[in-house]
């Protein structure tokens, strides 16, 4: 049976620290804003995007500007929704003082006019492989692979968790999924317990774990998701 790539690479990412799902987006989101600086910038179809969408949202913007080497990119994309912005703003105000941008009627339409007409190039298309990665992870739950490879890992994040519950029609196979993770989550509250004693000003005695001593920020990650990991993204459903 030829599986698919999603599920190949659920696979693979479960054999590293954190949510598989919050790394597969993080690496996802990483190659769009690559590929969009090196093979797109130059796209008219693309820069007319940008235009629409008056660049990218705040987030994946300044992505952009974190990949080294794609100034020149960076500069083509945003010169179009400069275009833009300044084009809607020249568009009406040759007209009368009193009509136009400068009249009162304008001047509450030109906020709108300078709204972005398109969600985020980068949200739209990581959305789209988060859905694919959650409806994965629930049709191959069965699949002694995934949970020999789901056993030993981090779990899913919280948010993550929810949307593959939702997903799953087959009530062992929920069942299952939740006493696996009720597990993870079990663990790691022990450990936050153990960096609590062991961080009191007058403890003595065993010096703490690495895993404790981490334990706070996996907690962060394991209850909200990986850091800019879910930002902006509306929850699948
Ligand atoms: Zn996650
Ligand atoms: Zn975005």
């Amino acid at each position: 049976m030829a599986y698919p790539q999603a599920y190949v690479d659920l696979l693979e990412r479960l054999n590293r620290r954190g949510c598989a799902i919050c790394g597969l987006l993080h690496a996802a989101e990483n190659q769009y804003i690559d590929s969009l600086l090196y093979e797109y910038s130059n796209d008219p179809d693309v820069q007319q995007k940008f235009r629409r969408g008056r660049g990218l949202c705040n987030h994946h913007s300044w992505l952009l500007t974190h990949h080294h080497g794609y100034a020149l990119g960076v500069s083509i994309l945003f010169e179009a929704v400069l275009d833009e912005v300044i084009d809607l703003l020249d568009s009406d105000s040759s007209a009368s003082p009193v009509g136009g941008w400068f009249g009162s009627k304008g001047l509450a339409r030109l906020p709108d006019k300078l709204e972005t007409e398109t969600p985020c190039l980068a949200c739209a298309s990581l959305c789209k492989s988060e859905t694919q990665y959650v409806e994965t992870f629930a049709t191959y739950w069965n699949d002694p692979a995934l949970q020999n490879a789901y056993q030993p890992s981090s779990g899913l994040c919280l948010p993550h968790f929810r949307d593959v519950l939702r997903r799953m029609t087959d009530a062992n196979a929920r069942a299952r999924l939740i006493e696996v993770q009720r597990e993870k989550w079990e663990t790691l509250r022990s450990e936050l317990n153990q960096f609590q004693i062991k961080s009191a000003f007058n403890y003595v005695g065993e010096p703490l774990s690495v895993a404790e001593a981490d334990s706070w920020r996996r907690a962060v990650a394991s209850m909200t998701g990986d850091e800019h990991a879910l930002l902006s993204l509306p929850r699948p459903r």
